[in-house]
């Protein structure tokens, strides 16, 4: 049977970058991404400036370019008070995400990771003497490895083990694109009665509307997700600069919400990790979350390396970086210090 050292399975940002970086650093890599080549739904999304130093980082400087990236000029933002325009942070882009994750996946393949697409995992089973003995389905067969580590870099999917917590109330995003408007810049945000919107046009595309919503008030018995979906977008100011909806292309949900997985990173078993949203999902107001998905990626390359190199002290190390980890991220997510410390404590108890 054949042997990796490290098996990631999903093949987003994160995925991408983990794999890229231990080949990187001379680790057999194998990826399993279930989707086929451009057929993963394309979404609109806007980049933090931080993405180019990564993937300058990674020696892909060039990518979003080839992506067909834009800079993000200004955004129009109106929360609760009246509208303000506000310049885009220099280096902060918009971009086709499909479209950078194939070119992500392209470079992964040329640095020798084994891509296996579309394709599943079957089964894992965890080796007494340490490691997984893992299937893979393709479309044509059936391919059985080892596998040192094992890494969910499935994204809210989170297929593999799953210890999730919110960390605020359910979001749930509806989108949909429109033709023939123009927005006043790159971006708009604005707050309504009972939920927020994203819009942002490049030159020659649509303009894409994404509406976040408690779900609750989308769902259940009477109208359908469009019909409801065009109902909530008329309160909204930016209707105005929507120009009309492509009702070929439909209205596509997507889970929003925020979560943390507490089995992102478990001190007592360091052979399994979870990357990117898989393990923590941050609220999409913060723009950020590819950022993150590519950061985690990033450091669990370095993880999984000291785990295969030093294994005596992987545990410990493992434990303090999700503790710090932690900490610089639920920042974000929580107020206080007190408040803050005393979360992270609660959660190294669970792990
Ligand atoms: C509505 C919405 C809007 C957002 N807007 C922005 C934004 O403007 N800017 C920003 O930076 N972030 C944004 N985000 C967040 C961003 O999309 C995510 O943080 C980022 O995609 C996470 O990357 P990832 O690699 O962890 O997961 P993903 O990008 O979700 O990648 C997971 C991969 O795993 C594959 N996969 C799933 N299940 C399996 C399986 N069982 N087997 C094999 N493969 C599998 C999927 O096909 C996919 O390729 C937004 C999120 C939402 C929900």
């Amino acid at each position: 049977m054949e042997a990796v050292d490290v098996c990631v399975v999903g093949g987003g940002p994160a995925g991408a970058a983990m794999a890229l970086r231990l080949a990187e650093l001379g680790r057999s890599v194998c990826l399993v991404e279930k989707t086929f080549h451009a057929a993963k739904p394309s979404y609109l999304e806007s980049l933090t400036p931080g993405v180019l130093a990564q993937l300058d980082y990674l020696g892909l400087g060039g990518v979003l370019a080839v992506a067909g990236a834009r800079a993000a000029s200004k955004t129009e933002l109106r929360w609760g008070g009246p509208w303000e325009r506000r310049p885009a942070a220099a280096g902060g882009c918009l971009v086709n995400r499909s479209r950078l994750d194939e070119i992500l996946l392209d470079a992964a393949v040329a640095r020798s990771v084994r891509v296996f697409r579309p394709a599943t995992l079957l089964a894992r089973d965890r080796q007494d003497e340490g490691g997984w003995s893992l299937a893979c389905g393709t479309q044509d067969k059936i391919i059985r490895f080892r596998a040192a580590i094992l890494v969910d870099a499935t994204g809210r999917a989170g297929a593999v083990l799953k210890r999730r917590r919110r960390l605020g109330a359910r979001l749930l995003a509806l989108s949909a694109p429109w033709r023939g408007g123009a927005l006043p810049a790159s971006m708009i945000v604005e707050a309504g009665v009972a939920g927020w919107l994203w819009a942002a046009s490049v030159p020659n595309g649509p303009t894409i509307a994404q509406l976040f919503v408690d779900p609750r008030d989308v769902t259940g018995p009477g109208s359908g997700l469009a019909e409801r979906y065009f109902k909530r977008i008329c309160e909204f100011e930016t209707f105005q600069w929507l120009g009309a909806p492509d009702l070929t292309a439909g209205v596509v949900a997507r889970d929003a919400t925020a979560f943390l997985d507490l089995a992102c990173a478990d001190p007592d078993h360091p052979d399994a990790l979870k990357i990117g949203d898989a393990g923590l999902a941050l609220d999409p107001i913060s723009s950020s979350g590819v950022q993150a998905a590519l950061q985690s990626g990033l450091q669990s390359a370095i993880v999984a390396n000291t785990v295969l190199t030093r294994p005596a002290t992987a545990r410990c190390w493992t434990r303090r970086a999700y503790a710090r980890s932690l900490r610089a991220l639920l920042d974000a997510e929580m107020g206080g210090d007190d408040a803050r410390d005393e979360f992270v404590v609660f959660l190294l108890g669970q792990a």
